[in-house]
């Protein structure tokens, strides 16, 4: 199959370096010509927390996409009903023409969770899933969760496992340093530590 496009959901507050780092795994895999970055209006996962409003999200996605023409964001999310359900979101692209089975790509945490998504079901049989590394997420541990869902060769059907090194970095422990006014440096791209790191005060003296 020609490489296609590869949708990549999340709530991106903030969008990071292990966010850009899995992009770029997926397109260096040979399946995905483009990673459509897909974030979310209000993602049912995050346990009430308030977020970055979605404007805000959206602006520094679209920073840090902004160099490379094959990282792309949709808005697409913002169309459908709150919270942000995958089942859903694959329903509007394949009203919308896109052809099963659609790449989605996530991290390893992630996957360990499918089975308890809003219709994991329909979520299987519309996509095939490009899966990250995390740390602290063994591949074995991975297999055993997903299984009730796709058991034996079915998570080979339906998982690619990408070749990368696992990223040590979270939007949790980058907001926690800026909530700290500490600078998260490398683990941001570096448009998008400009937009949310202050400058310190020029030295006139
Ligand atoms: P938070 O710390 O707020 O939970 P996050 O860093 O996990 O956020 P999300 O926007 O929730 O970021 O993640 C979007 C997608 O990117 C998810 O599929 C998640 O598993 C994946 N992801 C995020 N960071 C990494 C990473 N360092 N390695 C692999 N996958 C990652």
């Amino acid at each position: 199959m020609p490489p296609r496009d590869c949708y990549f959901g999340g709530t991106f507050d903030p969008v990071h370096a292990g966010h850009l780092a899995i992009a770029r795994a997926a397109l260096a895999s040979g399946e995905v010509a483009r990673v459509v970055f897909l974030p979310a209006l209000a993602p049912p996962h995050k346990g009430g927390r308030s977020l970055r409003p979605f404007a805000e999200r959206l602006y520094l996605l679209h920073l840090a996409c902004a160099a490379d023409p094959r990282l792309v964001v949709s808005t697409l999310e913002a169309e459908l009903p709150a919270p942000s359900y995958t089942a859903r979101t694959l329903e509007l692209l394949v009203s919308r023409g896109a052809a099963p089975p659609i790449l989605l790509l996530m991290g390893a945490d992630t996957l360990l969770d499918l089975p308890h998504w809003y219709h994991p079901e329909r979520v299987v049989a519309l996509a095939r899933i490009l899966a990250a590394p995390r740390p602290g997420v063994a591949i074995e541990t991975l297999r055993a969760a997903v299984a009730p869902l796709l058991p034996g060769d079915a998570f080979d059907r339906h998982v690619r496992l990408l070749e990368m090194a696992p990223v040590a970095c979270s939007a949790t422990e980058i907001r926690r340093l800026l909530a700290h006014g500490l600078d998260p440096g490398a683990l941001l791209p570096e448009v998008v530590r400009a937009a949310l790191v202050p400058k310190p005060p020029l030295d006139t003296g």
